[in-house]
């Protein structure tokens, strides 16, 4: 789950750690009303999407006075704001972060990660900060810099002190970094996070160090004990079909294809997936309905893959193990009657019942393509919608 920028400073606040004055806003009024309390300038006005490189796409604006604070938020709110991050159409600017300008001398980067090498949360520092730290790990990996925590003792102060000396922080400022980089550890641990990147944090020409932008990632496994962050998420940031997926507890991913796909279990989806591919076709989605699925489920599931108007196919591919391919036909014969499916459907089952599941399917009045192997079915889907 992720959270915005300033509900990710508004946690960094909590845990000590120092950042820029100032607070969302969701109107051009409201953001002069902020401006007004900062008391300062200029004053930055920040595009709330969860995406990153909204510098580069004109989301960031350093303005002078409170006329043009009210003229940039009017163009910010409601505009689609494109990023490399957010795909070609763009996200909705809703909120606006509305700060106190900062006076930098130097951006650095600073981040923690759970290192699937090590098993470890790692903290991962740069003197390279506010360019993306991918750029610099493909052409110059030797400027970041590694701290491995120990879960058990946490991140030690002389693990920060040496990433601070590393990162070439100023050292009259090292016990300040040092300060941060423990409350940023504190905060990812506690908050059960995935990634926390500040990036850029920055040395400020009043000798400060702040973190000027916050990226929050936290694991959806733990979001049960931390309520206060699940209040956080903002659904208008999420692909509706993903939401309601969710719902029907269904790992759902949407993706740019036009085959719709439904299959049991991870590994077998990215199989089927890439056997689509291979024939020449283009999945719209991913989609694992998961060990147990009922006949509701399965339905569910139809529904919101159909509610994709890209989709002009659906390909069923289930191994019937624990799940029986009785239940599944029932599920698909109920929901495609339901929704009056209007695009081919191929179904391919294996497993327990396969026959019963097939007769059920032929019996069913309902055009439904069957195919016996995953090959064929992805051939056949492929070929169907031409
Ligand atoms: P991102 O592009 O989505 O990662 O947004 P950031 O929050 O990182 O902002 C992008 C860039 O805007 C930063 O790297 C800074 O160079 C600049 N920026 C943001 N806030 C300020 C500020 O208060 N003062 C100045 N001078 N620059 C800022
Ligand atoms: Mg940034």
């Amino acid at each position: 789950m992720n959270i915005h920028e300033y509900q990710g400073k508004q946690l960094l606040r909590e845990y000590g750690v120092a950042v820029s004055k100032g607070r969302v806003a969701f109107s051009p009024k409201d953001a002069v009303a902020v401006a007004k309390e900062i008391g300062t300038l200029p004053i930055v006005v920040k595009a709330q999407i969860h995406a990153g490189g909204r510098g580069k796409a004109g989301g960031v604006k350093i303005v002078k006075d409170l006329d043009e604070v009210r003229a940039v938020a009017a163009e910010l709110i409601g505009k689609q704001l494109v990023t490399h991050q957010t795909g070609p159409e763009g996200q909705e600017v809703k909120r606006l972060l509305v700060e106190e300008g900062i006076d930098i001398e130097k951006e650095f980067y600073i981040g923690l990660v759970v290192d699937r090498a090590t098993d470890r949360v790692t903290l991962m520092g740069s003197a390279e900060g506010g360019v993306e730290i991918e750029e610099v790990a493909e052409k110059n990996p030797e400027k970041i810099f590694y701290e491995v925590i120990d879960p058990v003792v946490g991140l030690a102060p002389y693990q920060a002190r040496r990433m601070a000396f590393n990162m070439e922080i100023p050292s009259k400022l090292v016990n300040k970094a040092v300060g941060l980089f423990l409350g940023l550890y504190k905060v990812f641990s506690e908050k059960d996070a995935s990634i926390v990147e500040i990036n850029p944090l920055v040395v400020t020409k009043d000798q400060r160090v702040l973190a000027l932008d916050a990226k929050f990632n936290f694991d959806d496994n733990a979001t049960f004990r931390h309520k206060d962050i699940v209040e956080l998420r903002d659904f208008d940031e999420e692909d509706p079909k993903e939401i309601e997926a969710s719902t029907f507890d269904l790992s759902y991913i949407s993706l740019d294809g036009n085959i719709g796909c439904m299959v049991n279990g991870a590994g077998l989806a990215m199989a089927t997936m890439d056997t689509i591919h291979y024939y020449g076709g283009e999945p719209a989605n991913f989609l694992d309905v998961g060990g147990g699925a009922k006949k509701e489920k399965v339905a569910g599931a139809f529904k919101i893959i159909l509610s994709d108007p890209k989709v002009k196919g659906i390909f069923v591919n289930i191994f019937g193990g624990i799940m029986k391919c009785d239940v599944i036909a029932e599920g698909v014969i109920e929901a495609a009657k339901e929704v009056e499916l209007q695009v081919p459907l191929v179904v391919r089952l294996e497993g327990t019942n396969v026959e019963r599941g097939k007769a059920l399917l032929e019996q069913s009045g309902i055009n439904i393509v069957s195919a016996d192997s995953m090959a064929e079915g992805a051939k056949k889907i492929v070929e169907l919608i031409g």
